[in-house]
Protein backbone atom coordinates (compact mmCIF):
# COMPACT_ATOMS: atom_id res chain seq x y z
CA UNK A 1 0.00 0.00 0.00
CA UNK A 2 0.86 3.88 -0.50
CA UNK A 3 -1.24 5.60 0.98
CA UNK A 4 1.34 8.25 2.61
CA UNK A 5 2.14 10.05 -0.81
CA UNK A 6 -1.39 9.82 -2.77
CA UNK A 7 -0.67 6.92 -4.95
CA UNK A 8 -3.19 4.09 -3.62
CA UNK A 9 -6.97 5.52 -2.64
CA UNK A 10 -8.42 2.19 -2.35
CA UNK A 11 -9.06 3.28 2.24
CA UNK A 12 -11.10 6.41 0.71
CA UNK A 13 -14.63 7.38 0.23
CA UNK A 14 -16.40 9.45 -1.63
CA UNK A 15 -18.31 11.81 1.04
CA UNK A 16 -19.63 14.21 -1.73
CA UNK A 17 -18.54 14.50 -5.07
CA UNK A 18 -15.20 14.73 -5.78
CA UNK A 19 -14.25 14.93 -1.97
CA UNK A 20 -12.88 11.47 -0.97
CA UNK A 21 -12.44 11.03 2.95
CA UNK A 22 -10.21 8.24 4.50
CA UNK A 23 -12.94 5.69 5.51
CA UNK A 24 -11.77 5.84 9.40
CA UNK A 25 -12.56 9.87 9.17
CA UNK A 26 -15.40 9.95 7.46
CA UNK A 27 -17.74 10.33 10.05
CA UNK A 28 -15.72 12.53 12.23
CA UNK A 29 -16.45 15.23 9.26
CA UNK A 30 -20.09 14.46 9.35
CA UNK A 31 -20.38 15.23 13.23
CA UNK A 32 -18.27 18.49 12.47
CA UNK A 33 -20.39 19.33 10.31
CA UNK A 34 -23.35 18.81 11.88
CA UNK A 35 -21.98 20.83 15.06
CA UNK A 36 -21.17 23.97 12.99
CA UNK A 37 -24.62 23.97 11.73
CA UNK A 38 -26.04 23.49 15.07
CA UNK A 39 -23.92 27.13 15.72
CA UNK A 40 -25.04 28.86 12.49
CA UNK A 41 -21.79 27.62 10.30
CA UNK A 42 -22.64 25.83 6.96
CA UNK A 43 -19.22 24.05 6.87
CA UNK A 44 -18.38 22.63 3.27
CA UNK A 45 -15.42 21.73 1.72
CA UNK A 46 -13.15 23.23 -0.44
CA UNK A 47 -10.27 20.96 -0.95
CA UNK A 48 -9.99 17.00 0.84
CA UNK A 49 -8.15 14.25 -0.82
CA UNK A 50 -5.12 14.89 -3.48
CA UNK A 51 -3.35 12.49 -5.53
CA UNK A 52 -0.55 12.16 -5.97
CA UNK A 53 -0.72 13.06 -9.89
CA UNK A 54 -2.40 16.32 -9.17
CA UNK A 55 0.30 18.06 -6.81
CA UNK A 56 2.80 16.71 -9.11
CA UNK A 57 1.41 18.80 -11.73
CA UNK A 58 1.07 21.99 -9.15
CA UNK A 59 4.96 21.16 -8.03
CA UNK A 60 6.21 21.20 -12.13
CA UNK A 61 3.78 24.13 -12.85
CA UNK A 62 5.59 26.04 -10.40
CA UNK A 63 9.11 24.47 -10.76
CA UNK A 64 9.06 25.20 -14.73
CA UNK A 65 8.06 28.58 -14.00
CA UNK A 66 3.91 28.00 -15.58
CA UNK A 67 2.13 28.49 -12.79
CA UNK A 68 3.21 31.70 -9.68
CA UNK A 69 4.83 31.38 -6.90
CA UNK A 70 4.91 33.84 -4.21
CA UNK A 71 7.10 34.99 -1.57
CA UNK A 72 5.61 35.39 2.15
CA UNK A 73 5.09 38.77 1.42
CA UNK A 74 2.83 37.83 -1.56
CA UNK A 75 5.28 39.53 -4.24
CA UNK A 76 5.48 37.27 -7.17
CA UNK A 77 9.04 34.88 -7.41
CA UNK A 78 11.39 35.32 -10.31
CA UNK A 79 12.18 31.55 -10.79
CA UNK A 80 13.84 32.04 -13.91
CA UNK A 81 16.87 33.43 -11.31
CA UNK A 82 17.28 30.77 -8.94
CA UNK A 83 18.46 27.62 -8.30
CA UNK A 84 16.86 24.12 -8.44
CA UNK A 85 17.32 24.03 -4.85
CA UNK A 86 16.34 28.26 -4.03
CA UNK A 87 13.33 26.99 -6.45
CA UNK A 88 12.17 24.17 -4.16
CA UNK A 89 12.43 26.55 -1.05
CA UNK A 90 10.14 29.17 -2.83
CA UNK A 91 7.72 26.53 -3.35
CA UNK A 92 7.37 24.89 0.06
CA UNK A 93 6.58 27.83 1.45
CA UNK A 94 3.12 27.48 0.20
CA UNK A 95 3.11 24.13 -1.86
CA UNK A 96 3.90 20.69 -0.49
CA UNK A 97 6.40 18.37 -2.29
CA UNK A 98 4.84 16.35 -4.16
CA UNK A 99 3.77 12.78 -2.42
CA UNK A 100 4.20 14.71 1.20
CA UNK A 101 0.99 16.71 1.59
CA UNK A 102 -1.47 15.94 3.92
CA UNK A 103 -3.90 16.21 1.48
CA UNK A 104 -2.93 12.71 -0.08
CA UNK A 105 -4.37 11.07 3.04
CA UNK A 106 -7.90 11.58 3.27
CA UNK A 107 -7.58 12.85 7.14
CA UNK A 108 -6.92 16.76 6.12
CA UNK A 109 -9.07 19.21 4.44
CA UNK A 110 -9.52 22.40 3.78
CA UNK A 111 -13.06 24.47 4.92
CA UNK A 112 -15.07 27.41 4.74
CA UNK A 113 -18.46 28.76 5.57
CA UNK A 114 -20.55 28.74 2.78
CA UNK A 115 -22.85 30.62 4.52
CA UNK A 116 -20.74 33.77 4.34
CA UNK A 117 -19.02 32.98 0.74
CA UNK A 118 -19.13 31.17 -2.09
CA UNK A 119 -16.64 28.33 -3.39
CA UNK A 120 -15.98 30.54 -6.66
CA UNK A 121 -15.10 33.74 -4.27
CA UNK A 122 -13.24 31.67 -1.63
CA UNK A 123 -8.89 32.34 -2.21
CA UNK A 124 -7.95 30.54 1.06
CA UNK A 125 -6.06 33.69 2.29
CA UNK A 126 -5.67 34.23 5.59
CA UNK A 127 -7.61 37.49 5.40
CA UNK A 128 -10.76 35.33 4.52
CA UNK A 129 -10.96 34.01 8.29
CA UNK A 130 -9.40 36.72 10.56
CA UNK A 131 -11.20 40.03 11.58
CA UNK A 132 -14.03 40.71 9.32
CA UNK A 133 -13.23 37.97 7.04
CA UNK A 134 -16.01 35.78 5.49
CA UNK A 135 -15.22 33.09 7.85
CA UNK A 136 -13.96 34.70 10.66
CA UNK A 137 -17.16 33.36 13.09
CA UNK A 138 -16.40 30.03 11.72
CA UNK A 139 -12.45 30.06 12.47
CA UNK A 140 -13.46 31.61 15.99
CA UNK A 141 -15.93 28.67 16.38
CA UNK A 142 -13.57 25.89 15.24
CA UNK A 143 -10.52 27.30 17.20
CA UNK A 144 -12.76 26.48 20.69
CA UNK A 145 -14.23 23.82 19.62
CA UNK A 146 -12.45 21.26 17.00
CA UNK A 147 -10.18 20.19 19.91
CA UNK A 148 -13.22 18.19 21.52
CA UNK A 149 -14.00 16.62 17.66
CA UNK A 150 -10.56 15.49 17.35
CA UNK A 151 -9.43 17.99 14.40
CA UNK A 152 -6.62 19.87 14.63
CA UNK A 153 -5.01 23.22 12.93
CA UNK A 154 -1.33 21.62 11.63
CA UNK A 155 -0.57 24.61 9.36
CA UNK A 156 -0.93 26.91 13.05
CA UNK A 157 0.80 27.34 16.07
CA UNK A 158 2.19 25.56 18.10
CA UNK A 159 2.24 23.00 14.92
CA UNK A 160 3.52 24.83 12.36
CA UNK A 161 6.26 26.66 14.45
CA UNK A 162 9.10 24.43 13.52
CA UNK A 163 8.19 24.55 9.83
CA UNK A 164 8.79 27.07 7.35
CA UNK A 165 5.72 27.50 6.09
CA UNK A 166 2.32 29.65 5.82
CA UNK A 167 -0.12 29.46 8.02
CA UNK A 168 -3.33 27.89 6.81
CA UNK A 169 -6.40 28.56 9.22
CA UNK A 170 -8.64 26.67 6.92
CA UNK A 171 -6.68 23.70 6.78
CA UNK A 172 -7.98 21.08 9.81
CA UNK A 173 -6.77 17.44 10.13
CA UNK A 174 -8.79 14.43 11.63
CA UNK A 175 -6.00 13.61 14.32
CA UNK A 176 -6.54 10.07 15.08
CA UNK A 177 -5.79 9.23 12.28
CA UNK A 178 -3.65 12.11 10.59
CA UNK A 179 -1.42 11.46 13.60
CA UNK A 180 -0.47 7.57 12.73
CA UNK A 181 0.37 8.78 8.84
CA UNK A 182 1.95 11.47 9.54
CA UNK A 183 4.97 9.55 12.08
CA UNK A 184 5.18 7.48 9.01
CA UNK A 185 6.31 9.80 6.78
CA UNK A 186 10.32 10.13 6.43
CA UNK A 187 12.23 10.36 4.03
CA UNK A 188 12.94 6.89 3.56
CA UNK A 189 9.34 5.74 3.65
CA UNK A 190 8.57 8.84 0.78
CA UNK A 191 11.36 7.28 -1.47
CA UNK A 192 10.30 3.87 -1.11
CA UNK A 193 7.14 4.38 -2.13
CA UNK A 194 7.49 6.84 -5.11
CA UNK A 195 10.38 4.77 -6.48
CA UNK A 196 8.31 4.31 -9.63
CA UNK A 197 7.14 7.60 -10.21
CA UNK A 198 10.43 10.04 -9.33
CA UNK A 199 11.18 10.71 -13.01
CA UNK A 200 7.67 12.74 -13.05
CA UNK A 201 8.85 15.22 -10.09
CA UNK A 202 10.88 18.20 -11.31
CA UNK A 203 14.15 18.74 -9.44
CA UNK A 204 14.22 15.39 -8.05
CA UNK A 205 17.82 14.98 -8.23
CA UNK A 206 18.26 18.42 -5.97
CA UNK A 207 14.82 16.64 -3.48
CA UNK A 208 16.75 13.80 -3.26
CA UNK A 209 20.19 15.50 -2.13
CA UNK A 210 18.83 17.54 0.08
CA UNK A 211 15.59 15.29 1.34
CA UNK A 212 16.83 15.50 5.37
CA UNK A 213 16.74 19.18 5.75
CA UNK A 214 13.97 19.69 3.08
CA UNK A 215 11.98 17.25 5.37
CA UNK A 216 12.77 19.06 8.68
CA UNK A 217 11.93 22.69 7.68
CA UNK A 218 8.68 21.83 5.52
CA UNK A 219 7.63 18.14 6.13
CA UNK A 220 7.78 16.50 9.61
CA UNK A 221 5.30 16.63 11.99
CA UNK A 222 3.57 14.16 14.48
CA UNK A 223 0.24 16.17 14.69
ZN1 LIG B 1 -5.06 22.30 2.87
Amino acid sequence: MKRLTGLDNQALFELYPNHWIHENSQAAVILLQQQAAKAGFDLRLASSYRSFAQQCKIWNEKFNGNRPVYDPHGRPVVMSKLNELEKIKAICYYSAIPGTSRHHWGTDIDVYDAAKITRQDLQLIPEEYQANGPCSALFDWMIKTLPTLEFSFPYLPPYSDTLKIANEPWHISHKPVASALAKQLTPTTWLSELNDVTAQIAGFNTLKVNLDSLFCDYVQQTV
